[in-house]
């Protein structure tokens, strides 16, 4: 695939992405500045990205109210959009090695995990080509002498915010649904990761979208996502972040009332019953805390295991834990790579510290790997003695910390899993079926699993309670999100209409 520009000779050289995609066209940001993108395994700058700031906005917004009131409103069939978003999702895997590589030098995962987010996203798509001919309006059997029905429309401009975790994955989540109701989009990554979807938007171009219906301007939150929540012509805002990012955007989308959706973060329960297997849960857990250096907003990171099953189980975690691998994302044994940024390691750390203070002990981890001197690497660390109310249990770490923690019975697994200020998944294990739908059904979160965890999935929607967010993504359930029902009423009656006025 052709890079938007040259692939460096070097290693050590700096990639450009030095234009931004709007209205079909290949840009220089007006301010002329760059992102210089760290790779977080050498600390060295590996892209210099265009930055796009609120004038650019401005256009990518223009390019796509035309797009909507143009080709893409008026000429495109529900059909020809699926047609597109399949051919998009092609062009995705056969690029996936690519697209894989550089979103792998931007947020430092391993390749392993990033060729299969690329692969993954293309499903989405395809999910949504399918499902982009099939949003019906409904007739409604209002009065016999009337023909009323509903239409579903798209809501218009959506401003799509993207966290650094998996640009292109999160991307596909909002892309997808957008473009298949009809809407046009401004997607706009973190700044921490803003090449990927620069060479997402040049497949966007060879599928053969109409200019303007997706344009990327990477950039700042607090310039270019604080002028596309702002902006008058956005009428959706689709986040995905941290939750005091969200707050920010609600009360700026206040001004122009726009529809906003948030996937925030998670500070999620898996719940340890002694009769599980706890063979399965074991390599579960171990997955869902330290995958993707535990940067991941659906991380199991509050694991509750039954009393008798406790010790043996925090043992055996901190075990797992010290097994994995972390290493260079582009060295294809590498388990885990390093924390995307600085920052986002020094918090880890700092929650690191928190819990030693609270008098937790670290089983596993809880320091810098000796052999990489260089990146932003942490030990996958397994913490005891920690309680659910500590700082280190209640909030999100977005790091490889996990905490573990015995519980007694039933009711006590439901309340410590409950008490939290976030809600988006939660999981637990047992052989007893009844339990099973008895504690799914009390866990406040949007994605309840039994004996596996976070089986997230285009077919299933995924979204928070609490804290973790507002609306829905993924399945047929998000297309809601990105449609306005319009209601339309024929009077067939053939007479005169009653007059209050006639006496
Ligand atoms: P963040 O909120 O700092 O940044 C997310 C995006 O918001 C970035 O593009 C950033 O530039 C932009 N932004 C920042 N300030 C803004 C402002 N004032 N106006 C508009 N945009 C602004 O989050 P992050 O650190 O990039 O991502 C980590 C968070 O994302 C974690 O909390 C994680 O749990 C969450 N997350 C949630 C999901 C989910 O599906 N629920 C998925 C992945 C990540």
């Amino acid at each position: 695939m052709a890079l938007p520009s040259s692939a460096p000779a070097a290693a050590a050289e700096v990639m450009r992405f030095d234009r931004l995609f709007i209205g079909g066209e290949w840009v220089a940001p007006r301010s002329g500045r760059v992102i210089r993108s760290v790779d977080p395994s050498t600390e060295e700058v590996w892209a210099e990205v265009a930055e796009a700031d609120a004038a650019d906005v401005d256009d990518a917004v223009a390019a796509a109210q035309a797009a909507l009131k143009g080709p893409w409103g008026r000429n495109t069939t529900p059909s020809r959009r699926g047609e597109l978003l399949s051919r998009l999702a092609a062009l995705m895997r056969r690029d996936a090695d690519t697209l894989a590589e550089i979103e792998s030098r931007d947020n430092g995962k391993p390749l392993r995990d990033t060729k299969g987010e690329v692969l993954r996203a293309a499903d989405w798509i395809t999910f949504f080509a399918g499902a982009a001919d099939k949003i019906n309006g409904e007739q409604i059997p209002f009065r016999p002498d009337a023909l009323a029905y509903t239409r579903r429309e798209p809501v218009g401009v959506v401003g799509a915010i993207l966290p650094w975790n998996s640009p292109i994955s999160l991307c596909s989540w909002k892309l997808g649904p957008a473009l298949a109701a009809g809407n046009t989009i401004v997607l706009k990554p973190a700044e921490q990761t803003p090449a990927s979807l620069l060479a997402l938007a040049r497949l966007v171009e060879e599928a053969g979208f109409p200019a303007g219906v997706v344009n990327v301007v990477p950039g700042y939150g607090a310039v270019a996502g604080a002028a596309l929540v702002a902006h008058r012509g956005v009428a959706k805002v689709s986040f995905t972040g941290d939750h005091r990012t969200a707050r920010k955007i609600m009360a700026s989308a206040a001004d122009t009332l726009k529809r906003c959706t948030f996937e925030c973060g998670g500070k999620s329960p898996y719940i340890v019953f002694a009769d599980a297997d706890l063979d399965k849960a074991l390599t579960v857990a171990t997955h869902s805390a330290f995958r993707s250096t535990g940067q991941s907003c659906s991380a199991g990171s509050r694991i509750f295991v039954e009393r008798p099953a406790y010790e043996a189980f925090a043992a055996n975690l901190a075990g797992r834990a010290g097994r994995i691998r972390i290493g260079m994302p582009l060295d294809p044994r590498t388990h885990i790579g390093p924390q995307t940024s600085a920052e986002q390691r020094e918090k880890t750390e700092r929650y690191i510290a928190l819990g030693r203070e609270a008098g937790g002990r670290a089983l596993a981890g809880g320091g810098r790997p000796a052999a990489l001197p260089r990146g932003y690497f942490v030990e996958p660390t397994v913490f005891v003695d920690v309680a659910n109310t500590d700082q280190l249990a209640r909030e999100e770490v977005f790091g490889p910390v996990a905490v573990v923690i015995p519980f007694d019975d039933e009711e006590e697994a439901i309340a410590l899993a409950n008490d939290t200020d976030y809600g988006l998944v939660g999981g637990l294990w047992t052989s007893d079926v009844t339990r099973a739908h008895r504690v799914a059904q009390r866990i406040e979160a949007g994605l309840v699993s039994v004996n596996t965890f976070r089986p997230v999935h285009h077919m299933l929607p995924y979204g928070g309670f609490k804290m973790s967010g507002i609306g829905r993504e993924n399945g047929l359930e998000v297309l809601k999100e990105y449609t306005e029902v319009k209601t339309i009423v024929v009077e067939l009656a053939s007479g005169a209409p009653a007059d209050p006025f006639a006496d």
